[in-house]
């Protein structure tokens, strides 16, 4: 029998701009049924915001979790369009992804919002999932390494060494994100190695404990060598998530990987 994997391995949907209220509704409660025999990861769905509240009714008392793509630093206010992350919580959300490539190339977000966003969402007892990352570009530079220290600092040095612990971080080169150009094993645990570094330095063994997720263009084929690299503990899955076979075989085939002796 293997050892339990440690952090526990983590695998998250991020469904994007994506379905109906039925196709959301028929996705998550797929995904509940054909992960029911996984005990040895923690599974979530990233629904859009109009089928949160009723994706996460749908999962209420199971093993699969909802996790917003989302969410607004105020808690109130004239702020049209936003949506605060006590009211993810109250809906049944569990995470909240915050600082996602897709928010900073489109709507402007920076290390300043995306730390705020993190900071609020643990205020409202919600686990963020900061996202951090680097081009094309930055890592044809040689400065991968580089940024994703930065926006690590950025994005969490205003957090508490408790809400730091809480948190979740997600390594999401930008290059390999909807791109069918997965990281190398090798160039993800090279990353995820220097996080994994700077989390233990500011937290000791805490930092151990710390789940860093790999995204971008994960699919079933390529999970199990990810999930085989030391610092890796699960995956923040966009196009793949989208079906209930992919995403399925993901968790099983990253919790065989990574629980194998
Ligand atoms: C994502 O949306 O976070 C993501 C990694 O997308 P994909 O898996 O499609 O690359």
């Amino acid at each position: 029998m293997s050892n339990p994997r440690i952090p526990r391995p983590f695998f998250c949907g991020n469904w994007k701009l994506w379905g109906t209220l039925s196709d959301s509704v028929a996705l998550a409660t797929g995904v509940r049924n054909a992960v029911a025999a996984v005990t040895a990861a923690d599974v979530a769905v990233g629904p859009g915001f109009v089928a949160l509240g009723t994706v996460a009714d749908k999962l209420k008392g199971g093993s699969v979790g909802v996790a917003a793509q989302d969410g607004y630093w105020e808690l109130k206010g004239a702020f049209t369009g936003e949506v605060a992350m006590a009211q993810i919580a109250d809906a049944g959300a569990t995470y909240a992804i915050v600082g996602h490539s897709e928010r900073r190339q489109y709507f402007g977000e920076t290390d300043e919002t995306v730390a705020r966003k993190a900071k609020a969402a643990l205020a409202a007892g919600l686990i963020p999932i900061i996202c951090i990352g680097e081009t094309l570009a930055e890592r044809d530079a040689g400065r991968a390494l580089a940024v994703v220290g930065k926006q690590l600092d950025g994005t969490t040095s205003s957090l508490s060494d408790d809400e730091l612990g809480k948190s979740v971080i997600a390594y999401e080169p930008v290059w390999a994100i909807g791109t069918g150009r997965v990281a190398t094993p090798a160039q993800a645990q090279e990353v995820h190695a220097s996080i994994r570094g700077k989390l233990v330095q500011r937290l000791r063994a805490r930092g151990q404990q710390i789940r860093i997720l790999y995204g971008g263009s994960v699919k079933p084929d390529n999970i199990s060598e990810l999930m085989k690299e030391k610092d890796i503990d699960g995956a923040l899955v966009g196009g793949a998530s989208l079906t209930v076979d992919s995403f399925a075989k993901i968790v099983q085939q990253g919790v065989t990987a990574c629980t194998r002796s």
